[in-house]
């Protein structure tokens, strides 16, 4: 049942409902409240919530509740929906040979997602390899090679050789045997033009088939700046949400997902490889509703 997907606060709130054979505009005020402030607080952008709550209030007021659908149903299903459509389906991600890249700030977890992703593609009976592009971060390719021994999975990597973008040739055609390539890539503390000019040209060698915006889920407004400045370089067909075994509730990075018209990915919830789920929007729906 749908309402098993909503938040706590949100499900108390719609309790309220029960019984009612219409619901007036005060009831969906009342609604649309909650949900405002859970979304706000979990740190989803306010312009998009506003659009959320926009959407409910003149759908639920204005659609007639199918024959045998109470009114409090009806607006638990309209919530739904536009929370779904807010928030996306998870990002296509086929069990095929492809080589993918990840990008993103220092520190929001791309070495880690390398590896988890690398572990999660030899569950599903593929042959991945993780490349370690980055130069730019004191222990970048010790971290990765010792992850990816973890999981178990093949490693490129070159503590000699300071140009990422030779690396990332190199690592391609040493592991021309995986099925599945996964390309680290160096960040910076913040977006400098050195990291988007590292990271083109290290797009341009690699021509990955999908690129990965990897964001820490404490990340708030700054999710947006980041976002586009991706997508302007390297197109973002993605995004991985990391740190959620935090308190954060990842509501910031719906804003890059809007922002380069993707889909979230992966969802990261802990250090060690196994710490790695698909996106599914029904448990992060229900996340950010608290
Ligand atoms: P990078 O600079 O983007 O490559 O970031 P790292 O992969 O090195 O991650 C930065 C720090 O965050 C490291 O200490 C990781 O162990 C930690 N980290 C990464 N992902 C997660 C996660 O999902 N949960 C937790 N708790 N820590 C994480």
């Amino acid at each position: 049942m749908v309402l098993d997907d909503l938040g706590s606060s949100l499900r108390g709130t719609m309790d309220s409902l029960r019984g009612k054979s219409r619901i007036d505009e005060d009831d969906v005020q009342e609604v649309v409240k909650q949900i405002q402030r859970s979304l706000l607080s979990a740190d989803v952008d306010v312009d998009l919530v506003m659009e959320l709550s926009d959407s409910i209030k003149t759908r639920a007021l204005e659609e007639e509740p199918p024959g045998g659908t109470t009114a409090r149903d009806h607006v638990l299903k309209i919530v739904y929906e536009e929370m779904v459509d807010l928030i996306g389906e998870s990002t296509e991600i086929p069990l095929e040979e492809q080589t993918i890249m990840l990008a993103g700030l220092q520190g929001s977890g791309k070495t880690t997602t390398a590896a988890k992703m690398a572990w999660w593609f030899s569950k599903k009976g593929l042959r991945p390899a993780v490349i370690q592009t980055d130069t730019f971060r004191p222990g970048a390719y010790d971290q990765a090679k010792q992850m990816s021994e973890n999981a178990e999975v093949e490693f490129y990597g070159d503590p000699d050789n300071d140009d990422p973008v030779d690396i990332a040739r190199e690592g391609l055609e040493a592991t021309a045997d995986a099925d599945v390539r996964i390309v680290d890539t160096a960040g910076r503390h913040a977006l400098e033009d050195d990291l988007i000019e590292e990271i083109e040209q290290i797009d341009d060698a690699v021509d990955p088939d999908r690129s990965l915006l990897v964001l820490d889920a404490a990340i708030g407004q700054g999710a947006k700046e980041q976002a586009r400045q991706f997508e302007e370089s390297i197109g973002i067909d993605g995004v991985v949400i990391t740190k959620l075994d935090g308190t954060a509730k990842g509501g910031g990075a719906l804003t890059a997902v809007n922002e380069t018209g993707s889909s979230i990915a992966f969802l990261g919830a802990g250090e060690t490889v196994q710490d790695i789920e698909r996106f599914e929007p029904n448990g992060f729906i229900s996340r950010l509703l608290g």
